[in-house]
């Protein structure tokens, strides 16, 4: 596939699309094709600040990401917006929906937005939202939004790529609180209550007094204490306040080079992980590993060998 870098670096979407298809590849070829670009590109990338919104399906995730979408625009700014769904393996098919999706945001030229891949290669789908990622960058997008729904892991995932990770909520009575997932909460760098409009509004407000005194009981970055914001995707209010927030955030973090710190780590935990994969792969694949692999197993059930002793002998033939 002919790729011309100089178009995606001033923006062409075209070219950007075809070059997040070919990161998406089962091809070998294509595979290297893509991790050469990558390279080729890598300095151009960084340079945006990486959204993660997750929440519940029906929370309104992409009628905020519409709404703020458009706000970012009418600022000046270039929007891209990834997506990770994990797929419900029950029904075969994706739980952020098939329906068209943020169809006023998707008309705006300035505007990028790439459903989820789908599962396979190494690393999955969060391996192949990462390098999309940093293709938008080098095409000059100033804001990447990675949408993902709290189910699962792919909300840890995500966490894990972006600078700022966002959790939307629906205005609720205390009791729910219990029910939320205490670990979503801990990834929280703000939550949004949405849908704060007509009759729901004074729910809203005491839902976001739960969610403050909630992150007051938690341990967080030391410079930020998370933040609980009301707003109303459909009516667009409190959407200027989220970025205002996020931008705060961002500011803060670059003085006291927390940002720069947070995206090494990543990195380095990405190479961690992408060294584990890599060698489960290998382990999988190898002939002598698939040749041993039976006897071993009876020779463990038979006693004969412990599991510890065994693996050591799998380990060795790598
Ligand atoms: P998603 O599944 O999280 O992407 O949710 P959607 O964006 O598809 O929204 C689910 C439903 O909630 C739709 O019928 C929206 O019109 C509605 N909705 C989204 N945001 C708001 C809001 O701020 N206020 C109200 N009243 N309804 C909303």
């Amino acid at each position: 596939m002919n790729i011309d870098l100089e178009a995606l670096k001033s923006g062409d979407r075209r070219v950007l699309a075809k070059a997040i298809t070919l990161t998406e590849s089962k091809l070998d070829q294509h595979k290297e094709q893509a991790q050469s670009i990558l390279e080729q590109l890598l300095p151009s990338t960084g340079n945006s600040i990486r959204i993660g919104i997750t929440g519940a399906p029906g929370v309104g995730k992409s009628t905020f990401i519409e709404s703020f979408g458009r706000h970012l625009i009418k600022l000046g700014k270039k929007v891209a917006v990834l997506a990770v769904d994990p797929s419900s393996p029950l029904q075969g098919g994706s739980i952020l929906g098939d329906k068209t999706r943020m169809e006023l945001l998707s008309r705006e030229p300035n505007a990028f937005i790439r459903p989820s891949p789908s599962e396979g290669a190494l690393g999955g789908v969060s391996q192949k939202t990462r390098e999309s990622l940093l293709l938008c960058e080098a095409a000059g997008y100033d804001v990447v939004l990675v949408e993902t729904v709290g189910v699962g892991q792919s909300e840890y995932e995500v966490a894990a790529m972006v600078d700022f990770f966002l959790v939307l909520m629906l205005p609720n009575a205390g009791d729910e609180l219990q029910g939320i997932k205490r670990g979503i909460m801990e990834l929280a760098d703000a939550v949004v209550v949405n849908k704060a409009d007509g009759e729901s509004l004074q729910l809203a407000t005491q839902t976001q007094g739960q969610y403050q005194n909630a992150f007051h009981l938690m341990q967080h970055e030391h410079f930020w204490q998370p933040k609980v914001s009301l707003c109303s995707a459909l009516e667009q209010t409190g959407i200027e306040e989220v970025w205002d927030m996020i931008s705060e955030y961002q500011s803060l973090s670059h003085e006291n080079g927390a940002f720069e710190h947070k995206r090494a780590q990543q990195n380095a935990d990405w190479l961690k992980k992408l060294i584990h994969e890599m060698l489960a792969l290998k382990l999988q694949n190898s002939k002598e590993v698939q040749a041993l692999m039976p006897t071993l197993q009876r020779a463990v059930l038979d006693k004969q060998v412990t599991p510890f002793n065994a693996a050591r002998k799998i380990i060795g033939l790598l």
